[in-house]
């Protein structure tokens, strides 16, 4: 059941919100010490006192999983890093506090690569999280947590961040639906920063029309976020029907290399086909600057982290280290002992790209490019109406089976170059590679969600007819004619 058939039920009368939280909880009790998908959890039996109290609200109360990098009033908020392993922020992110405003509650708090670097969820502090399709592999990362609490049933929908294809990587692993918002389309206050001028927090969800939901909740402009586009509230949902007849989409070669292998290139075809049996029209398109996306994201997001990142000195927040004799001693102590080998990684590298002497060099020069790497997604978007392709080269791949670093930051090849260029994309179950899920992304032009949703939502319904057999099956139930609003 998805979010949009469990509310639609309890306002019905055809289910009580006691009886999703405990059937949500029986599914945790059973899987969850395999998949550790979670690092704090809320009281199930204090979820449902909320029953009556949230009745009436367009949520109904229903619990939502939230990344443990987004600041949450009633759970710790650890960015899986020791570091803030007792850190306790003092309010609610604005997409959290919107999501309550709507109803809904904090089912916990999700597993995630510290800091939100990484693809696979291992490098988190507090231990990895596994794939819910096969607990050998990895969910795939940063917001593996969230999205393997919403393939294995533990959770009905969450959030999750994409700086560089967080939500759509492990989406896309974990068999799910994961949608990056247009930069600035969901405020960023309360989501501790990583790269302040990629990250967004998006949905992960079991259907399409969950991803358009949650969207409309927490969409819209927040004075408390200097980034945030002043765009009006709208309501994602009403853009889902209508197909894609007449739709142009293009398909990059460079997201078509033939190392992605026989099954995998099939499966592609196989998108091309759906889309014109849609309606739509596929064509052969170029995105040269594809293969300088990797270095002008590592660049960049590394800069940003390692000013970000300097603010974790062991004494605010909280206290990690109290060795040494100078301030200076007791922060290198605490950053020493605070901080994991990828994320000192990333501020020694974005320290070096920022010093004096370099900055021209390699940060200014990485910016240039993506300017040019945005340019070229607006020139593509003049011709084609959708852009589409893999959301990443493999399917789920085996904790511990990518070492080189290099090897790890290729897993996001094909989610760095959209989120650059700041325009949204979501991940959809695309079917199986390997008996593995393998997501299908499609790229919209900058505030394209309607169109993203209405694209993604007519392939859904063409491709997991095809895949039934699916662990989560994905039923179009009654279209309940847009998002009620409060009562
Ligand atoms: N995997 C990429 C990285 O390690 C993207 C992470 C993200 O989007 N948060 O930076």
């Amino acid at each position: 059941m998805d979010l949009w058939d469990a509310r639609a039920a309890i306002s019905r009368g055809d289910l009580s919100l006691g009886e999703l939280i405990d059937s949500l909880w029986e599914r945790i009790g059973v899987l969850e010490e395999t998949i550790h998908a979670f690092l704090s959890l809320a009281d199930p039996a204090e979820l449902k006192e909320a029953e009556t109290a949230l009745a009436e609200t367009p949520l109904r109360g229903i619990p939502i999983a939230v990344k443990d990098n987004i600041s949450t009033l009633d759970f710790p908020t650890t960015c899986g890093s020791r570091f803030l392993e007792r850190f306790r922020p003092v309010f609610d992110a604005t997409a959290v506090a919107r999501l309550k405003g709507a109803g809904a509650q904090v089912q916990g708090k999700t597993n995630l690569d510290e800091f939100a670097m990484g693809s696979s969820t291992e490098h988190s502090a507090f231990g990895p999280t596994r794939n819910p399709h096969d607990p050998e592999r990895v969910p795939g990362g940063s917001s593996g947590g969230s999205a393997a609490a919403v393939a294995a049933g533990e959770a009905i929908a969450a959030l999750g961040t994409d700086t560089g294809g967080s939500v759509r990587q492990p989406a896309a692993l974990c068999g799910v639906v994961g949608l990056r918002p247009t930069y600035g389309l969901v405020s960023r206050w309360g989501l501790v920063a990583f790269a302040s001028s990629l990250d967004q927090i998006g949905p992960i969800t079991r259907s399409v029309r969950d991803c358009a939901l949650i969207l409309s909740i927490i969409a819209g402009h927040d004075p408390r976020d200097s980034t945030s586009l002043p765009v009006e509230p709208r309501d994602y949902t009403q853009d889902l029907e209508g197909g894609i007849e007449g739709w142009k989409f293009g398909l990059p070669r460079e997201y078509r290399p033939r190392e992605l292998g026989p099954e995998a290139l099939a499966l592609i075809d196989r998108w091309a086909s759906a889309i014109e049996e849609l309606g739509g029209e596929v064509v052969e398109i170029s995105l040269p600057l594809t293969e300088y996306a990797l270095p002008t994201y590592y660049l960049i997001a590394s800069a940003e982290a390692s000013a970000n990142l300097a603010r974790f000195d062991g004494v605010r927040y909280t206290t990690v280290s109290a060795e040494g004799t100078t301030a200076k001693e007791m922060i290198a102590a605490s950053r020493t002992l605070g901080f994991g080998r990828e994320v000192k990684r990333r501020i020694m590298l974005g320290t070096f790209a920022l010093s004096a002497g370099y900055y021209d060099r390699y940060y200014g020069k990485a910016q240039r490019v993506r300017t040019l790497i945005a340019r070229e997604f607006a020139k593509a978007f003049e011709n084609v109406d959708i852009i589409f392709g893999p959301t990443s080269p493999t399917p789920a791949f085996r904790l511990g089976e990518k070492e080189d670093p290099i090897a790890m930051y290729l897993s996001d090849v094909f989610t760095l170059p959209s989120a650059l260029a700041g325009v949204p994309a979501i991940s959809i179950p695309g079917g199986k590679v390997g008996g593995l899920p393998f997501g299908l992304q499609l790229i919209a032009p900058r505030l394209g969600e309607g169109k993203l949703l209405r694209a993604a939502y007519a392939l859904e319904g063409c491709l997991t007819s095809e895949t039934s057999s699916d662990a989560t099956p994905l039923h179009r139930g009654d279209p309940q004619g847009g998002m009620p609003k409060a009562g």
